[in-house]
């Protein structure tokens, strides 16, 4: 049998390959490449979708060379989610910049959609007519790039998520196909029948044969083409579905917390998708064993990024690692509430307005307060999106699993225990994304069952709620008021 697996992750900043070892799951080799972006103008944000190809090709080429190309039983794929690119069905050459999700150039179209159109995207896609999902980018680059429009007339147009790209691409283009997941970020994929939805390609005038077929996340996606070798290409997710498998958050309400320079939360609900009134979206967790599930999504957008701030701007500390230290030196923040709208309020509250606030200063207040204030305001956000989620969903949140790179913050993490009245279990295996792709190439080729891998999980720390929680509750509690105040608009 073969001994390998290797995990493909193209993020946004980087794209990376990871060489996973079946047997003791567990990575033993990664290369990385750095992805640059382009802003044009204000807010826009680009790629070079072949400078995604290569570099994928790149390390994974790296791992099949470290692994011996013929001890790799396949690939799997994981990806940056919502971003568009554009390519030519006969060259395999993208027709313009890949636009990214984070990239708001068509956030005035997006505002002026009718409410009833904004209320039926909000039904079907369950997501909020917003800038951030393929749907408006796709629209924008057929509306303003001629060569698009040309190939389109040509039938020779191919749009997709990034996924589907490098699938064609590694399969020298005998393969379009995205997955369920990515499809569901698109603004243009209905939750519950599982296809393209025919109301929503009209509205955005995208007609259904330039995008791919989706299929279920472990679907067998083609035979990649890398020298003299074929491998498979078995499974694909987005990031957050991929990292939330990888956790093996399998069951209703077992979520998983990324603490990176944002905060994404996940939040499975089973076998139907859960509408929401909160902001928070709804998403398909992934399409598994002939299984699709379901997940409520909420994210801050400023996490990690707090930590930065009082590094490179206040000058407070010299290392995201010292605030372990600083925030346990005090026994509280001391009523300093942080709350880091530095580019205004994400879930629940999506206040685009709001902006930064310390709270709370009085005359004693010290670095360590204000350190201490800004790791607690991570813990709020994700509380805050924890108690709409279970809210909407009537779902009890059982457990968290962390991961990120804020995750290593003990101090943190056993803030966010107290704060949610539930274990934080923290993994030994941190890329729980590219452990997500791992895994699920192993399903898909059959190696092993999705409970098996879940299995094979190892906690490296369970962080319980302390026996009294009320100083945590306080802190919130004061958190909240400060988000008021934060948005008082001036
Ligand atoms: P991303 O994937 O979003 O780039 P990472 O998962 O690499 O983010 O995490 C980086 C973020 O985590 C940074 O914002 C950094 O300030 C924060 N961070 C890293 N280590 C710590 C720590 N020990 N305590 C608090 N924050 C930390």
């Amino acid at each position: 049998m073969k001994k390998y697996i290797i995990a493909l992750d193209a993020g946004t900043t980087s794209v990376r390959a990871f060489l996973y070892d079946i047997a003791s799951n567990k990575f033993v080799h990664r290369v990385q490449q750095e992805v640059g972006s382009d802003y044009p103008f204000p807010g826009w944000v680009e790629q070079d979708a072949s400078e995604i190809w290569f570099k994928a090709a790149y390390v994974v080429s790296g791992c099949m060379s470290a692994a011996g190309a013929d001890e790799v039983a396949g690939i799997g794929l994981t990806n940056q989610r919502e971003t568009v690119v554009l390519w030519n069905r006969e060259t395999g050459e993208p027709v313009a910049p890949a636009i990214v999700w984070q990239c708001r150039r068509t956030s005035e179209f997006c505002a002026s959609i009718p409410a009833p159109v904004a209320e039926t995207i909000r039904a079907k896609t369950g997501l909020l007519p917003d800038a951030y999902f393929s749907a408006s980018k796709i629209k924008w680059l057929l509306d303003h790039v001629p060569a698009a429009r040309r190939l389109l007339r040509e039938g020779k147009l191919c749009a997709g998520t990034v996924d589907s790209f490098l699938i064609w691409k590694l399969t020298g283009g005998k393969r379009f196909v995205t997955d369920v997941t990515n499809a569901s970020r698109t603004m243009l994929f209905n939750l519950r029948t599982l296809d393209w939805d025919e109301e929503l390609l009209g509205f955005f005038g995208v007609p259904r044969a330039i995008l791919p077929e989706a299929l279920p996340s472990d679907a067998r996606m083609g035979e990649a083409i890398l020298g003299s070798s074929r491998i498979p290409v078995a499974g694909a997710m987005g990031d957050q579905q991929a990292a939330l498998f990888g956790q093996a958050c399998l069951s209703e309400g077992d979520a998983k917390i990324t603490y990176g320079t944002g905060l994404f939360m996940l939040f499975p609900t089973g076998s139907a998708p859960v509408t929401t009134q909160s902001g928070l979206l709804t998403t398909v967790a992934g399409s598994v064993e002939g299984k699709t599930t379901y997940a409520l999504e909420g994210s801050v957008f400023h996490a990690g990024s707090g930590v930065q701030w009082l590094r490179d701007e206040m000058g407070l500390i010299e290392s995201a690692g010292e605030t372990e230290r600083l925030a346990l030196s005090v026994e509280s923040a001391g009523g300093v509430s942080f709350v880091p709208a530095f580019t205004g309020l994400g879930a629940p509250y999506w206040d685009s307005e709001a902006r930064a606030l310390i709270a709370g200063v009085t005359r004693g207040t010290r670095k360590e307060h204000l350190v201490r204030a800004v790791l607690e305001s991570i813990a709020h956000g994700a509380k805050d999106l924890a108690d709409c989620m279970q809210k909407d969903s009537g779902i009890s949140l059982r457990s968290v699993k962390c991961d990120g790179g804020a995750s290593a913050n003990g101090f943190l993490m056993q803030f966010q225990a107290d704060v949610l009245g539930i274990p934080v279990d923290r993994p030994e295996e941190r890329e729980s994304t590219a452990l997500g792709a791992a895994q699920l190439c192993a399903v898909s080729l059959g190696l092993a069952s999705a409970k098996e891998l879940a299995a094979k999980r190892k906690t490296e720390k369970i962080f319980s709620p302390s026996p009294d929680r009320a100083a945590a509750e306080e802190s919130y509690r004061l958190y909240r008021l400060a988000v008021a105040r934060a948005r008082l608009h001036i």
